[in-house]
């Protein structure tokens, strides 16, 4: 789908989007009310046992911890926390769920009535058609710094609840259960501790959608609440969506999106969703209310299942677990464990390390570059932490997107780039140089002295020597001499470009420059 599309079908309509977030609070160990152990994959059905796989008579036992993180979750998003709550029984038949219900929540979650502010700069912010100064009361507030805006996404709730055994389709494509001939079921994650963290329908764009995701990752990820792996699955975003012609205020039919495995599919089936309810409705079609998949290979959105109006779960409070009470002193015991999260980390990296907003704003958004950074500073001194911010988002970024790969696993370290940066600093290396040595660290694992002393190409800032190759350059260049004296400045790279080949490439640019416009000069 060409980006224009979307953009011409926004300018039409207005597109309301909520989002519903699992994910699982894998920080816990051990599963939602029994022993069992929380890792992703393993030998099918090794990691169970009489609870969570629905035995008759075995009881569940709540894991304090999974609540509270979900509580912290709560505390971070700007939640209120119940002070009275309680699991409820959710019916359901599927063969992933053997007790045929699921313990959830229901009408007393354990955090409800939050937000976030997300921030909207780039390319992104063309999507927002009602964003040009003039905005609604509840509307984005624009921040002229860099032409972005903000704006405040509402959380209606975050509940805890268990997650469900995976089934294996067989015989389809891609593992879907159309044209499956059998499917199997593994229960080792029946029982994952999940969060379910339901978003107002507040979003008005994909890219609005991207970054509350990417917020909201990065703010579990502070907490350590999760791993946060939407490859694996750990953290699932489904996606409501509907359109309305501008100045409707009625709401129009929805669908939800689901496999979306990652934020570029997360904004991209948005987009596509948005474009295809556009051209129903445009061709005087109508939204079916149902479910789609997301098929990233062939970029678009198929019909799962229609989904009807009010599923009839039957809702009932667990009867193996008592409610719970939440005194206030201790929910302020938990508020107090709260770490720095990204909105303050961007604040204080533009006040201690005088970084540009920008800077401040991609490294303070992923938790994993922000302690990478900190890292590099802390060993590099706060007076590079401008450079060390450079690096990361300039060949440090370009390395990692080139292959695929995520900062954990490149093996450039903090203590690297921080030992590099020095020696740029210090003038052992030129900046072009740095880059040769950037590459190698980035293939080898080497640290930067020790390639610079392999290569031979510590930089040469030596007054002595740089005047005597410039001695021997000016001799042998006697008309060039004279030109520039006579006026003509222009052959200075000239003689910066032959005392460079004389010096293969190791004088220090700057040092050579001095000598020649002193010796010229002479
Ligand atoms: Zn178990």
């Amino acid at each position: 789908m060409p980006k224009d599309r979307l953009a011409e079908v926004l300018e039409r309509y207005e597109a309301v989007i909520g989002l519903e977030i699992h994910t699982e609070v894998t920080a816990t160990n051990t599963k939602m009310f029994c022993g069992c152990p929380v890792a992703f994959g393993g030998e099918p059905n090794t990691r169970v046992c009489p609870v969570c796989l629905g035995m008759p008579g075995a009881l569940p036992v709540p894991n304090e911890a999974a609540i509270e993180w979900t509580l912290l979750a709560g505390l971070a998003t700007n939640c209120d926390i119940a002070l009275w709550s309680q699991f409820h029984r959710k019916q359901y038949f599927y063969p992933d769920m053997p007790k045929d219900y699921q313990i959830s929540q229901y009408d007393l979650p354990f955090a409800s009535g939050g937000a976030l502010e997300v921030e909207v700069d780039g390319e992104g912010v063309a999507q927002r058609i009602d964003f040009g100064g003039a905005v609604a009361a509840v509307g984005p507030e624009a921040h002229p710094e860099d032409g972005g805006y903000r704006a405040t996404i509402g959380i209606t709730r975050i509940h805890l609840e268990e997650d469900t055994g995976k089934m294996i389709h067989v015989g389809g494509s891609e593992g879907r259960i159309a044209g499956a001939t059998h499917s199997l079921v593994d229960f080792n994650r029946a029982g994952t501790p999940l969060m379910e963290l339901v978003s107002e329908p507040d979003i008005r764009t994909p890219e609005e959608a991207r970054r509350f995701a990417q917020k909201l990752r990065s703010i579990w990820l502070a907490l350590g609440v999760s791993d946060c792996s939407m490859e694996e699955g750990s953290m699932r975003v489904d996606g409501n969506v509907s359109i309305r012609p501008r100045g409707e205020t009625e709401l129009g039919t929805k669908s939800e999106v689901k496999n979306m495995n990652s934020f570029k599919a997360l904004h991209d089936a948005l987009a596509y969703e948005i474009v295809r309810q556009a051209e129903l409705l445009d061709t005087g079609g109508r939204v079916v209310q149902e479910t789609r998949h997301w098929d990233a290979g062939a970029r678009r959105t198929s019909a799962l299942r229609s989904k009807e109006e009010a599923h009839d779960y039957r809702y009932f409070p667990e009867p193996d677990m008592v409610p719970f009470r939440f005194e206030p002193a201790w929910i302020a015991s938990l508020a107090e464990k709260l770490p720095e999260l990204p909105d303050a980390r961007r604040e204080r990296y533009t006040t201690d390390f005088d970084l540009p907003k920008h800077d401040a704003s991609m490294l303070s958004a992923d938790f994993a570059l922000a302690c990478y950074f900190e890292d590099a500073v802390a060993l590099a001194g706060v007076d590079r932490a401008k450079q060390i911010a450079n690096w990361m988002l300039g060949e440090l970024a370009a390395l990692l997107n080139a292959e695929a790969i995520e900062i954990g696993d490149t093996r450039v370290t903090p203590a690297m780039l921080a030992e590099m940066v020095g020696l740029i600093e210090e003038g052992a290396i030129s900046g072009k140089q740095a880059k040769e040595v950037f590459a190698d660290m980035a293939a080898t694992g080497d640290a930067p002295g020790a390639i610079v002393a392999a290569r031979g190409m510590k930089q040469v800032s030596d007054t002595d020597a740089i005047e005597s190759v410039v001695h021997g350059v000016l001799e042998a260049n006697p008309n060039e001499v004279a030109s520039y004296r006579a006026g003509k400045t222009g052959v200075m790279g000239f003689f910066v470009g032959a005392v460079m080949r004389e010096m293969r490439g190791q004088g220090n640019p700057q040092v050579i420059n001095e000598v020649l416009r002193r010796m010229l000069g002479g």
